[in-house]
């Protein structure tokens, strides 16, 4: 670590933002690298060409010898290949040469990624296109360019490119609205993302005696420690030296990278801590909470730190999430979930919450598939994180006026007079009465929206994909009505009240943790898919097929592919869960447990062996005990391998998927309870892997 770290000159470093295009680029290139930046035009070649050249000459500066397209294929973390600048001068020497071809567009071979079937294995070839709205950075000598990945057909491979489609789609609903609403300045809206990151921490040398932890990132087998979080004394506590010392390091490598690390905790579990940026554009924030995911990574390795970013590491204290804070922002810096002071404001307001309304109560299940994942299924539903059961909260005020609008109520004020949207104002809401509600997956916290649901491993394009795609759908919804109407502040009045009408089953203003908010959503009709393989077929109906393909987000065969992808995915992540599970329990559980039980039976026979008729009821219940649990284990032990097998050989990946959901997880689960007990009858020294108590602490 640096002894003297200066904030403001190191922030952005690595990046060649806008302030560097703009000292190193002539005037006019620049101007037109802003004009494809900003409408998305195309580049042309001489000007890529000239762009190239003074990023690579920026690059080199920084040390960088090499450049690699940087995409986000559907494996869920970053991919990239890294090619050298360099090339013959003529001369037997060699010249640093990057082209604006190879800026814009790249060829990797595709055949390794997870496509669906969409591309045949002989058409291999994908190509990678340069995100230009996304900073390119250097980091460990390599000059980084954010790029799209598509195979040939035009099939697309990754998670960029239906993102930057969704913002495209809510960027064009609602300038419609803008305009209704008489805002002509306004010319481009984007969505901003502000990605909250939990982690945990675990001594490196603790976590390579963990077999479990290395190949799967979570403790398949592990009894609770004495200690848990009951006392709560970790969140917000103190920073223990090693670890405030990784987060200075964090925040150091992070700001470098352009990226705006803003907050810093320890979270509720032991050994849990959590990073919160100031937001940003969607795709520029997905970027970097991707960058940030790999940041903490490599620094946690500089402290002899393992990070865990499974979204639940360890049973029974509290697993990690990301929280999706999500707004709506014009380029002059409006943001369109903000209530506004004036009527007009209010009015214009209350319409984009309405279309968020509809939004999640329509397509609660998308929102839900977003974030389906084998490892956030030991989140959702359990103690600490939102329900599998998408609803909203808008905190109490605001529900207030919904209702005094859906049925034309005399407003508070004396005034008498009905609340008309667009001519009276509205009360101002105290920020505090948002914020609160700590348990509801989708909260409204005074300016935006915080989406909860997400799994700390997530890459975060999925949620944001779904978010802008349903909403833009509901915008264009209303943009065609007001585009028609008559009258528009009725209209507009009709809309709000409709929709508060027929959607305020979403919204929950209660604890969702309660198990009558179970009961209650159930009433509602509201869904409750509670694991991944329940939720995933919402996937592939009509409807939600229909919301995407309509604002050119996702083709009917991207989204078959996707959903196919997810189904083997999980299934992957089972497999080798359980497969690791086998292997410790044969190689590493199952000797120890036979060690100790040996020593108990060879105690029990000295003591007999005496003949001094001394008690001998410890040692023969132990042994019994211990024998007990052992024939239990190996049964298990034995079914959850013959389950494995049968999984294994079920063709259809839907029935594949299910298969690895019940029988074979819930048969992991079947073994861990025993294993658990017994490690907490086994003698210290005989148990082979590090405890809870050893990780946690
Ligand atoms: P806290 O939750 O600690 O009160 P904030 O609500 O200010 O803090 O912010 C939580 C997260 O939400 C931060 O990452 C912040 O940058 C982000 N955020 C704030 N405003 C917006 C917005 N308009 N759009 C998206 N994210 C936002
Ligand atoms: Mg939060």
């Amino acid at each position: 670590m640096s002894e003297k770290f200066n904030v403001i000159e190191s922030f952005g470093s690595q990046v060649f933002n806008d302030a560097v295009m703009r000292e190193r680029l002539p005037k006019h290139i620049y101007q037109s690298l802003k004009k494809t930046m900003n409408e998305g035009t195309e580049l042309e070649k001489s000007i890529a060409d000239v762009v190239a050249s003074a990023m690579k000459d920026w690059a080199v500066e920084k040390g960088a010898t090499h450049y690699t397209h940087w995409f986000q294929p559907m494996t869920g973390i970053t991919a990239e290949k890294h090619d050298s600048f360099i090339a013959p001068s003529g001369d037997g020497k060699a010249l640093m040469d990057f082209s604006g071809k190879e800026l814009t567009k790249g060829e990797p071979d595709a055949s390794s990624f997870p496509s669906g079937g969409l591309r045949a294995t002989f058409e291999a070839r994908g190509y990678t296109a340069w995100d230009p709205t996304s900073y390119a950075f250097v980091k460990d000598g390599t000059l980084y360019i954010p790029t799209a990945f598509c195979s040939y057909s035009g099939a697309v491979l990754d998670k960029k490119t239906p993102l930057l489609r969704s913002m495209e789609a809510i960027d064009k609903q609602a300038l419609r609205i803008l305009r209704l609403f008489g805002n002509a300045s306004v010319t481009r809206v984007m969505t901003t993302v502000g990605a909250e990151q939990e982690y945990f921490l675990v001594d490196r040398d603790l976590f390579k005696q963990r077999r479990d932890l290395m190949l799967t990132g979570r403790t398949l087998f592990g009894a609770k420690a004495p200690k848990g979080q009951e006392m709560d004394d970790h969140y917000f506590g103190h920073i223990k030296p090693r670890v405030a010392s990784y987060m200075i390091e964090l925040d150091q490598e992070l700001w470098k990278l352009g990226i705006y690390s803003k907050t810093k905790h320890n979270e509720v579990a032991p050994s849990q801590h959590e990073m919160a940026p100031i937001f940003e554009t969607t795709n520029i924030a997905t970027d970097h909470n991707q960058l940030t995911m790999e940041i903490m990574r490599s620094v946690a390795q500089r402290y002899d730190f393992a990070l865990l970013l499974h979204e639940k590491p360890f049973a029974g204290v509290n697993g990690s999430g990301k929280h999706n804070n999500w707004s709506i922002s014009t380029n002059d810096g409006q943001n369109l979930l903000d209530p506004g002071k004036s009527p007009q404001e209010n009015a214009q307001f209350l319409l984009f919450l309405s279309a968020v309304i509809k939004a999640v109560d329509e397509y609660a299940p998308l929102l839900r598939v977003s974030v389906a994942s084998a490892g956030n299924d030991h989140r959702l539903g359990a103690n600490e994180a939102p329900p599998a059961i998408v609803s909203m909260f808008i905190g109490e005020e605001l529900e207030n006026i919904l209702k005094a609008i859906e049925v034309d109520e005399v407003g508070e004020k004396a005034e008498k007079q009905v609340l008309k949207l667009g001519v009276s104002a509205l009360p101002k809401f105290s920020k505090d009465s948002t914020d609160r509600n700590r348990t509801s997956p989708f909260a409204f916290t005074g300016n935006k929206f915080e989406f909860r649901m997400l799994g700390s491993s997530l890459n975060i394009a999925g949620p944001n994909i779904v978010l802008n795609t349903i909403i833009a759908e509901e915008l264009r919804e209303f943009a065609d009505r007001l585009e028609q109407a008559e009258d528009f502040q009725n209209e507009l009045h009709n809309i709000v009240k409709e929709t508060y009408r027929d959607h305020k089953r979403i919204i929950f203003n209660g604890n969702n943790y309660s198990d009558e908010w179970v009961k209650e959503a159930e009433k509602r009709g509201l869904p409750n898919l509670t694991s991944t393989v329940d939720a995933l077929p919402s996937f592939i109906e009509p409807k939600n097929v229909e919301v995407f393909v309509k604002n050119h987000v996702f083709s009917e065969t991207e989204i078959h592919s996707r959903y196919e992808i997810l189904l083997d995915n999980y299934a992957k992540i089972i497999n080798i869960e359980a497969l690791t599970m086998l292997d410790m329990a044969k190689k590493q559980l199952l000797p120890a447990v036979i060690e100790y039980t040996r020593m108990v039976c060879d105690a029990l026979a000295a003591k007999k062996c005496l003949d001094l008729g001394l008690d001998l009821s410890v040692e023969e219940e132990l042994a019994k005990k211990l024998s007990c649990l052992e024939v239990q284990f190996v049964s298990a032990l034995n079914k959850l391998e013959k389950d494995v097998i049968t999984a294994k050989g079920v063709c259809d990946v839907l029935e594949c998927a299910q298969y690895y959901h019940d029988p074979v997880f819930a048969d992991m689960q079947a073994l861990r309870a025993i294993a658990d007990e017994l490690e907490t009858m086994v003698g210290e020294e005989y148990w082979p892997i590090p405890t809870y108590s050893d990780l946690l602490y």
